[in-house]
């Protein structure tokens, strides 16, 4: 990988402000990263009906299946 330093500025993905601190990359301030969070938890982690529905319906069909398929 050859990847040369170009000292290009950085932009904010959440406001496309030029990110000034490191600290928050890539990022430029806490508040964005704060908003990028929210968005992620938001977004990918709250599909409905994955947490808790499906295990509640599935495991007595599952156990039964996988113990019919184990060889004795
Ligand atoms: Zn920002």
């Amino acid at each position: 990988m050859t990847n040369p330093v170009q000292p290009k500025p950085r932009r904010c993905p959440i406001c496309s402000n030029l990110v000034g601190d490191d600290a928050y990359r890539p990022f430029c301030s806490r508040r964005c990263a704060d908003v990028d969070l929210g968005r992620w938890l938001t977004g990918s982690y709250a599909i409905p009906g994955t947490e808790g529905d499906d295990e509640a319906d599935a495991p007595a069909a599952t156990v039964a299946t996988d113990d019919d398929l184990l060889p004795h």
